[in-house]
């Protein structure tokens, strides 16, 4: 057996990050930067107001306060998307400015229009508080400079940095492409049709979790479908799957059994790596290169191919995609039962159902049922508990538990 550490290695090792492509703001998002963004444009680009009010020489509205208003004469008006007047602003003056709106030369403050009164017909405003220079303003550049470095790389464009990049005119950035990623199922018994069970059939499940699992993981995913046990077929399947993806995700087939047809058909016409990992559950995985294409061979039983999906596929696939935070974060938790395990050689790997609690820690139960075929139960998980070989951890002891919703 191999353990866990190792086996990653040997897998990311092959996983390098895929060559960078330029891609326009509509495809960017969830990416990861290949490149540095500098801003080539200031933002904001002109100083401008930061809430609807007048805008004044600060020093007139010395000594205005509640009860001792200063008057100053209304000399215009200026709204968002106006250019600002071109005469400077005289002393005793002010101008009615909008949100956004260009401040106009000579004028350094805004005073709020909470702040204020129209009065003489409109021509003048009573002002009831005083503003100091820069006030109610938004300096040229007080967000972005022109020049600066603005994300680095390795930054991940979410929705918010998408927002960065248009606000300084960056119509294209420099970005790891999404992994094309080919999945399969294999085995003779796996219904996918709704139709009923003839006798020793069951119904897919794997394929039905890996696709979302890899979408949600922002690969663009092929589904192949259920491939039957039949080496000629799979072999096509995956020689045509190779071609056109950048990896290729296999459910079953990956053990000891004699119909065990991904690792007959890889072990030919791939180089492979097939291990026995010292992990509980997913113990079989087999991974390699077909035509120069990573191939993730994970094992059938349902709960396994969900852990060895997160434990070597995911934090590879993330590594091709220039992430470089691979793993899941872990948190270290307090079990609120008892993690039950025995020695055996390998890291348990215990599904369990967490929340944060009032102490500002994250409190763990095991679901309810460990078996690697039980999906029913670890499908409420939300984290993955990694005992290293030894003893139960008992109730009220501590763990790293990897944490899959985040
Ligand atoms: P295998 O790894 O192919 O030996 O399969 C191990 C166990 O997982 C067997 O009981 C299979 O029937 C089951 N299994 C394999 N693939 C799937 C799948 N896609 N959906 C549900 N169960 C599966
Ligand atoms: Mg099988």
């Amino acid at each position: 057996m191999i353990d866990l550490a190792e086996a990653q290695r040997v897998v990311l090792e092959s996983c390098p990050p895929a060559a960078p492509v330029t891609v326009g703001l509509d495809d960017a998002c969830g990416l990861v930067l290949a490149a540095d963004v500098v801003a080539a444009e200031d933002v904001p680009p002109f100083a401008n107001s930061a809430v609807d009010g007048y805008a004044v020489v600060a020093g007139d509205t010395a000594g205005a306060g509640p009860g001792a208003a200063v008057e100053l004469a209304v000399a215009g008006e200026v709204a968002a998307g106006q250019a600002p007047p071109d005469e400077p602003l005289t002393a005793g003056s002010a101008i009615r400015i909008m949100t956004g709106a260009p401040i106009p030369p000579g004028a350094d403050a805004v005073v709020m229009v909470e702040d204020s009164e129209r009065v003489d017909g409109g021509a003048r405003v009573k002002l009831s508080a005083s503003v100091q220079a820069g006030s109610g303003v938004r300096s040229a550049a007080s967000d972005v400079a022109a020049g600066t470095v603005l994300f680095h790389v390795g930054t991940v464009v979410t929705p918010a940095v998408l927002g960065v990049l248009a606000s300084v005119n960056a119509r294209r950035v420099e970005a790891y492409p999404a992994a094309r990623v080919a999945v399969l199922s294999t085995g003779d018994e796996l219904v996918t049709d709704g139709s009923p069970l003839a006798p020793g059939q069951i119904r897919e499940s794997n394929l039905t979790m890996l696709v979302p699992m890899l979408q949600a993981a922002r690969c663009q995913v092929t589904s192949y479908g259920v491939v039957p046990d039949d080496e000629a077929r799979l072999e096509a399947v995956l020689c045509e799957a190779a071609a056109g993806h950048d990896a290729i995700v296999t459910s079953g087939g990956v053990s000891m059994g004699d119909y065990d047809v991904v690792k007959a058909v890889l072990g030919r016409i791939a180089e492979m790596t097939w291990m026995q990992v010292a992990i509980k559950p997913a113990k079989p995985f087999a991974f390699g290169l077909l035509d120069g294409t990573p191939v993730f061979g994970l094992p059938g039983n349902p709960v396994s191919s969900l852990v060895s999906f997160e434990m070597f596929a995911r934090p590879a696939l993330r590594r091709m995609m220039g992430h470089r935070r691979l793993a899941r974060p872990s948190v270290v938790a307090v079990c609120d039962a008892e993690l039950s395990r025995r020695p055996d050689g390998k890291t348990h790997l215990v599904r369990v159902i967490g929340e944060w609690a009032d102490d500002g820690r994250f409190h763990v139960v095991p679901v309810s049922a460990q078996g690697s075929h039980q999906l029913a139960a670890t499908a409420l998980a939300n984290g993955i508990a990694v005992l290293s070989d030894g003893d139960s951890v008992p109730a009220g002891g501590e763990i790293a538990v990897l944490l899959l919703d985040r």
